[in-house]
C-alpha cells in the first residue's frame, strides 16, 4: 500500500532500510511528570557512578536545546537479537554486545535514512535544506522516552522499550530535525498488566516497585552497570549474582513474555565472529590484552576495557559452569 501521509512515508523508508519500527514525535519538553521522576531518580543516586547523566539537564529534557529550531524527533528501532547464541556451557555476554559496536551501525543507518529523506548535511548552514542531528546514545537524550512518545512501544517494568510484536532486543536511534510534519504519532498503552516476571528474574533486586505502582531501576545493584560501567572491584554478592555472565545482563529481558516474539536480526554487523562463539571458559581465563583487542575490535565491549572484562572473569572464577544466564526461554 502506498504511504498516505508524511510520517507514513518516513516509516516506509525506515522499514525498507532494515529498521523494525519507526515513529515521529513532536519536538518539545518531556512530560513534567517524567522530568520529575528523572530528577528524583538522580537525587536518590540510582544513576550510580554515571555522573554524566546529571549533565546537560536542559538538553536531556528538551530536544530543542540539542538542535535550534527542532520541530520533530524521528525514532527508529534496530533489532540486535543474535542469530546464534552462545551455548549454555560457555561464559555469557549480553546479546547486544555480540556484534559490532551499535553506535557505528546505528549512526550509519540513521545517516542513510536522513539522506533518503532529503536531509543533506552539505546544504545545512547555507540557507538551504533542513537542519538535523543524528542521535545514537551519543547525545544527552532520553531515547526510551522518545521511542515511547513516537509510538514505537511502551517502557516495561524492566525499563526497556518493548515493541508490541517484537520484544525489547532493539537499539534505539533518533533524528532530531527542523522538519515539521502534518501530524505526529501517539504513545501506545503499557501492556505489562499484572506481570512481574522481570522483577522476579532480577538476581540483585535492582528493579523495585514504588508506592505508586511504577518500577524503578537502581543502577548501583544492576549487573549491566556493575560489569560494564563500574570501575573498581566487584563485591562477592555481585560476583555470585553474575552466575556465568561476564559482560552485562539480559535476565530481565529473557524473562519478558514479549521476547517470545524475538526474531534474529538480519543486520550482518551484529553477527558475532566465529572466534567469539568458540571461546571456552578456559580461553576466557587465559585471555590476554592482545586477544582482547583482536576479539573486540570495533565492539561495544571495549567500553569495559580489558581490565574490566578481566575483573569480571576473575570475579566469577572458572569452576564448573552453572548456567544462570543461558536460557533463551522467557519463562
Ligand atoms: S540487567 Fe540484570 S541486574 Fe540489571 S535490572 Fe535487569 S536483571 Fe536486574
Ligand atoms: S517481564 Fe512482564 S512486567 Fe516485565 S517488562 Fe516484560 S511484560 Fe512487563
Amino acid at each position: 500500500m502506498e504511504p498516505t501521509s508524511q510520517i507514513e512515508e518516513v516509516k516506509a523508508l525506515a522499514l525498507g532500510m532494515g529498521f523494525t519500527a519507526c515513529g515521529v514525535a513532536r519536538a518539545e519538553s518531556i512530560d513534567p511528570s517524567c522530568a520529575v521522576a528523572f530528577r528524583e531518580w538522580l537525587d536518590q543516586g540510582r544513576n550510580a557512578g554515571m555522573a554524566y547523566l546529571q549533565n546537560h539537564e536542559d538538553k536531556r529534557l528538551d530536544p530543542r536545546r540539542l538542535l535550534e529550531g527542532a520541530q520533530s524527533v524521528i525514532c527508529v528501532a534496530l533489532n540486535y537479537y543474535p542469530k546464534q547464541l552462545l551455548s549454555p556451557d560457555q561464559l555469557q555476554f549480553a546479546y547486544y554486545a555480540y556484534g559490532h559496536d551499535y553506535h557505528d551501525v546505528m549512526r550509519s543507518r540513521l545517516g542513510m535514512l536522513a539522506s533518503a529523506l532529503g536531509m543533506d548535511p552539505l546544504s545545512m548552514g547555507k540557507g538551504r535544506g533542513e537542519a538535523f542531528k543524528l542521535c545514537c546514545d551519543t547525545v544527552p537524550m532520553l531515547d526510551r522516552y522518545w521511542a515511547w512518545r513516537a509510538g514505537l512501544g511502551w517502557i516495561g517494568r524492566n525499563k526497556n522499550l518493548i515493541l508490541p510484536h517484537h520484544g525489547s532486543y532493539f537499539f534505539l536511534g533518533e533524528i532530531i530535525t527542523t522538519r515539521r510534519f502534518d501530524h505526529y504519532d501517539e504513545p501506545i498503552a503499557d501492556h505489562c498488566g499484572t506481570c512481574d516476571r522481570c522483577l522476579r528474574a532480577c538476581p540483585t533486586g535492582a528493579l523495585t516497585q514504588t508506592d505508586d505502582g511504577q518500577t524503578t531501576l537502581d543502577a548501583r545493584r544492576c549487573l549491566s552497570y556493575l560489569t560494564i560501567e563500574h570501575r573498581g572491584d566487584l563485591s562477592p554478592d555481585t560476583a555470585s549474582a553474575m552466575g556465568n555472565c561476564i559482560y552485562g545482563c539480559d535476565r530481565c529481558q529473557q524473562a519478558c513474555p514479549y521476547n517470545r516474539n524475538a526474531r534474529p536480526t538480519d543486520v550482518a554487523d551484529f553477527e558475532p565472529t566465529d572466534d567469539f562463539l568458540h571461546m571456552q571458559p578456559k580461553d576466557w581465563q587465559q585471555l590476554t590484552p592482545e586477544q582482547y583487542r583482536r576479539l573486540f575490535r570495533g565492539s561495544a565491549v571495549k567500553r569495559a576495557k580489558y581490565e574490566g572484562l578481566r575483573r569480571n572473569i576473575d570475579a566469577i572464577g572458572i569452576g564448573p559452569i552453572h548456567p544462570s544466564h543461558t536460557t533463551d526461554s522467557p519463562l
